[in-house]
């Protein structure tokens, strides 16, 4: 399953966007939206997050 993201906890940091190597993630209206057709479910969003927001659904 792809990443979710907890909008309520995520800070918009781009971190993710950076670190995902799918570019599966864009940030909207200062949060992060995971692209679940194009996530290869390989968690290093979730790893990235400095905030723990992002969890493998
Ligand atoms: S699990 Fe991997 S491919 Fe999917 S959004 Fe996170 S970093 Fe990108
Ligand atoms: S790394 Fe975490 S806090 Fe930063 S934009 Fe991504 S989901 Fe949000």
């Amino acid at each position: 399953m792809p990443a979710k993201v907890d909008v309520n906890t995520c800070t918009g940091c781009t971190s993710c966007v950076d670190a995902c190597p799918a570019e599966a993630i864009e940030i909207e209206n200062d949060k992060a939206k995971i692209i679940a057709a194009d996530c290869v479910d390989c968690e290093t969003c979730v790893d990235e997050c400095p905030a723990g927001a992002i969890s493998m659904e």
